[in-house]
């Protein structure tokens, strides 16, 4: 397999247009060369009146290089969706849909957040491990804005609505490793414990603030560290960083987060937090997970219950 772009000029040279796009998709998605996925046949034309599609030899099934992926179905060129994707993934701070949609010259403020909203469903590996070893958790809360209020964070505002995230992260000699973050309906055991069983490796020791309902939770080891609410910071330093970050970027990226909205931008801010070290290998991952993440909807992205 090929490398992947260090330099926006290197991602020019290396996908110089919509061909050298579907070249990539068609080796991602069959490595070891073109199969019919009617009849199994090896050897398929190119069509020319539909772009990105091939059709069988044998059996003449048309098949699109982009069925099944999240590009599925979008009337953006396969080059604004890599470089949008590029873009999204090396950015160190990511990009909003606006500022998507100025770099990109599109032409409407709908399809730039459309092509976010799609590429940001791409930043959750279906195939991802739980976290392992000694793992900090603890919770928090993150104001967010609604449609009638279109900047978060104005100070003296205390009393905003907020909402209640968790968070983990792995802790190593060399600092942090991987995290995850969701938001929770509440600070019960069943919500706590939800989250941990779904992120959290059951051989993983966790490290709290002693609140009790991390008790009972399925991981193995618990190290509960009982501390007065000014002192958490210091028993769990990593996962205190991440929350003061995710606050940051929240704010100067997205100018604050909308409620419903609020899985996918903790699964963007965990995506480029857990990549910070290879960012251009992002952008490979970004694809790779682009080209097996279902097609989805206008109508469930702007409605992310709809999902299930
Ligand atoms: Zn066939």
């Amino acid at each position: 397999m090929f490398d992947f772009p260090r330099s926006l000029i290197a991602f020019q040279r290396r996908f110089a247009d919509e061909a050298a796009c579907v070249a990539y998709l068609v080796a991602q998605r069959w490595p070891e060369g073109f199969r019919c996925p009617a009849c199994g046949h090896d050897r398929a034309w190119a069509l020319k009146s539909k772009p990105r599609t091939f059709e069988c030899t044998s059996c003449h099934r048309q098949t699109s290089v982009t069925a099944g992926t999240v590009m599925h179905g979008s009337k953006l060129g396969l080059l604004v969706w890599f470089l949008g994707a590029y873009l999204m993934a090396t950015h160190s701070n990511g990009i909003s849909a606006r500022q998507l949609q100025a770099q990109l010259g599109l032409g409407s403020y709908k399809s730039a957040w459309l092509l976010c909203a799609k590429l940001r469903r791409a930043m959750v590996d279906p195939d991802r491990k739980l976290l392992t070893g000694l793992v900090e958790v603890d919770e928090t809360t993150i104001p967010y804005r609604t449609r009638n209020e279109p900047v978060a964070g104005a100070p003296g505002r205390s009393h905003r609505a907020k909402m209640a995230l968790i968070g983990a992260v792995e802790t190593g000699e060399h600092g942090p490793g991987r995290i995850r973050l969701a938001p929770i309906a509440d600070y019960s055991a069943a919500s706590l414990h939800g989250f941990l069983a779904a992120e959290v490796a059951t051989e993983a020791t966790l490290k709290t603030d002693g609140w009790a309902a991390y008790s009972g939770a399925p991981q193995a080891g618990h190290e509960p560290h009982i501390v007065g609410a000014m002192a958490a910071h210091i028993v769990l330093p990593w996962v205190h960083r991440i929350f003061a970050n995710l606050k940051r970027w929240a704010l100067g990226v997205y100018h604050g987060l909308r409620r419903k909205h609020l899985q996918t931008y903790l699964d963007e801010f965990a995506f480029r937090f857990n990549r910070r070290r290879a960012r251009h290998a992002a952008f490979r991952s970004l694809l790779r997970i682009a080209a097996k993440t279902k097609p989805v909807t206008y109508k469930m992205l702007i409605q992310p219950e709809l999902q299930g």
